[in-house]
């Protein structure tokens, strides 16, 4: 099968001919559709992340179709896999329902090989059935920007006012659930991303602007996506007392000191880590019904480092997929 492959981080990724991967017990293979590009895969390949598998085939939002079945899914069922790619069943978080802690936990595209590829087995377990009414692209970035969005929505408890710091592919979803839900929607950007802001706009965002001058007006949350430390006491001092400022991405820069009075009132920051099945399934269930509908843009599955590197530099509106099968 043809895959991208990262040899080693910091380095691009190369073209290769891989053996196809061997089904097992429990595991399904999987011919690949279309493959999400996230900015864990850039953290991945820029050595952000520590103990990549090595070689590795990174990409972690598969659509695609059953080629070698298990017990759950048959032959020519169209799944979703994500990047929580097992877990152990029996730490003290995997027996609480928190599954997106385990200690033992592994992840597509990072410890497993990923949907930058032909072909991917995984744990069924792990697997979602994919949405009518998606094509392949439009559903790959549901399976991290949406799942890992919604996640942070739900975190950031029942807020009217919300600011979303970044405006990419998760962004993008989050505003379209946040309005189903009746919430506002305050985008902040770059200071000079007109692009993302006009983007931000139209997707029902009440405002767009810079993210490191003054709110508009108080917000009751704020979810943090770009992976920019200094974006974390901006979206503290935004926000009201009792608000929570979640952030939504695996890696960030370290975030500077701040005096207590931007904490003070009960404000509370906290983090989201990976996903648990139960996300999948309720997200899944929810997009349609919004209905979320995701902006893409599409390469060829040879051109993996030109995506990661738009993603690097800004430069996709609404979230890059590899059109591997499609
Ligand atoms: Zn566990
Ligand atoms: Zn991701």
């Amino acid at each position: 099968m043809k895959a991208m492959v990262l040899d080693s981080p910091g380095t691009p990724l190369r073209e290769a001919e891989l053996p196809a991967p061997e089904p097992g017990p429990g595991r399904v293979v999987v011919a690949v559709d279309a493959c999400g590009v996230c900015r864990t895969d850039l953290h991945v390949v820029d050595g952000e992340l520590p103990d990549p598998k090595l070689p590795l085939v990174p990409g972690h939002q598969v659509v695609g179709r059953v080629v070698e079945p298990g017990e759950r899914f048959a032959v020519g069922a169209r799944v979703g896999i994500p990047w929580l790619g097992w877990t152990c069943g029996e730490c003290r978080y995997c027996l609480s329902g928190r599954e997106n802690l385990c200690d033992r936990a592994r992840f597509t595209g990072y410890q497993l090989d990923g949907g930058y590829a032909e072909l991917v087995a995984a744990d069924e377990r792990f697997c979602f059935p994919v949405p009518k009414g998606y094509d392949d692209l439009q559903a790959a970035p549901l399976l991290c920007a949406g799942l890992i969005g919604y996640r942070s929505l739900r975190l950031a408890g029942d807020a009217e006012r919300l600011g979303l710091y970044g405006f990419g592919a998760s962004a993008h979803i989050v505003t379209q659930v946040a309005r189903h839900e009746g919430r506002r929607v305050f985008a902040f950007t770059r200071a000079a991303d007109d692009g993302a802001q006009a983007f931000a706009r139209e997707l029902g965002a009440v405002w767009a602007g810079d993210a490191l001058s003054p709110a508009p007006e108080e917000l009751d949350a704020a979810i943090v996506f770009a992976p920019v430390g200094e974006l974390v006491p901006a979206a503290l001092a935004a926000v009201a007392k009792g608000g929570a400022v979640v952030c939504a991405g695996i890696h960030m820069s370290d975030i500077p000191s701040f005096p207590y009075e931007l904490l003070w009132g009960e404000r509370v920051v906290r983090s989201v880590a990976n996903l648990t099945r139960r996300d999948g399934e309720e997200f899944l269930e929810l997009a349609p019904r919004v209905p979320v509908r995701t902006e893409v843009e599409a390469f060829r599955l040879e051109e993996a480092n030109e995506a990661l590197g738009g993603l690097r530099a800004g430069e996709i509106r609404g979230a890059a997929v590899l059109a591997v099968g499609a």
